[in-house]
């Protein structure tokens, strides 16, 4: 399958007994690895893992921790500054923060540089909260599509940032179609069930790697087949961004409307930013 890149998520993956095996299995099978923590590491574990070639990504979900502890647990904040602390002084590993925005968040934006220099951390990974997991059950957490613009201008001002190498969270390479789920990308539950793209939610569970190969499943599940045979949604047809975002985002096109096969309100939300921009429409 050419695989050449891996992403451990959880829950917290150092909770499982054999993550220094999964490691070291990915890293002698050539994977890119990364690892997202949310900073509960055991300092055993630590001592090994600081050797390996592998991209330790610390979770954050606030500048304060007032929002970041909502979300994360009471003192969760402080063990992420400590356990960033602790990796620095190992030169080997590459360490890096996850900042998922989310609405309470979002006015905490620009105050995520400094938090990054107290980590000593110069490298930032940004995502826009996702409506699957456990943000389903959150409502208050979701940026609704309209607020999603501002999100992007907030953002965009960590950019001005030369101390920090940023990037968005994103999907390489969207497909001909909508998006690369089941084209250059997949996930694997924690109970090792193929899933087009994580974020898609129970829907969208396929066969198990532990009845059938991953490439087998990749090739053959139902699941990763769909995905791979929807159409374009007619409303998108003529769009502008009809060519580079093909109807946007599945996960979100589902959460909002039902349908997979609907439109994402964050992509017609950002066409709609940018042609009010070029009309030189404001709002109030
Ligand atoms: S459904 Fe959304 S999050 Fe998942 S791969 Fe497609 S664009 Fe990315
Ligand atoms: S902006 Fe809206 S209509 Fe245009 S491609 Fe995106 S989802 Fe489709």
């Amino acid at each position: 399958m050419a695989v050449r890149e891996l992403t451990i998520t959880g829950g917290e993956p150092f909770a499982r007994t054999d993550i220094l095996d999964i490691i070291g299995l990915c890293l002698d099978n050539g994977l890119r690895l990364t690892v997202l923590t949310s900073g509960i590491v055991d300092s055993a574990l630590l001592g090994h893992v600081k050797q390996s070639d592998v991209e330790l990504r610390l979770s954050l979900d606030g500048a304060s921790e007032e929002t970041h502890d909502y979300i994360r647990g009471k003192g969760n904040l402080k063990e992420v500054l400590r356990i960033a602390q602790e990796l620095r002084s190992h030169s080997t590993i590459r360490l890096s923060a996850h900042f998922t925005v989310n609405r309470l968040n979002l006015r905490e934006i620009c105050r995520i540089p400094s938090l990054l220099d107290r980590m000593e951390v110069r490298e930032l990974v940004v995502s826009v909260i996702k409506p699957a997991g456990r943000a389903k059950e959150h409502p208050e957490l979701l940026i609704e599509p309209e607020l999603l613009p501002l999100a992007r201008e907030r953002i965009a001002t960590i950019s001005s940032n030369r101390r920090i190498r940023w990037r968005r969270y994103g999907d390489k390479n969207w497909s001909a179609l909508a998006c690369p789920a089941a084209f250059t990308k997949c996930g694997i539950t924690p109970e090792g069930n193929i899933t087009p793209c994580v974020f898609l939610g129970d829907g969208f569970v396929g066969g198990s790697i532990r009845e059938y190969s991953l490439e087998h499943l990749w090739r053959h599940d139902d699941k990763c087949r769909r995905l791979r045979n929807l159409s374009i949604n007619p409303d998108c047809l003529g769009c502008a961004r009809l060519g580079t975002h093909n109807g946007g985002c599945r996960a979100r096109a589902l959460y909002h409307s039902g349908s997979i096969e609907d439109r994402d309100p964050y992509c017609c939300a950002i066409r709609q930013n940018s042609m009010n921009e070029s009309l030189g429409v404001h709002d109030g």
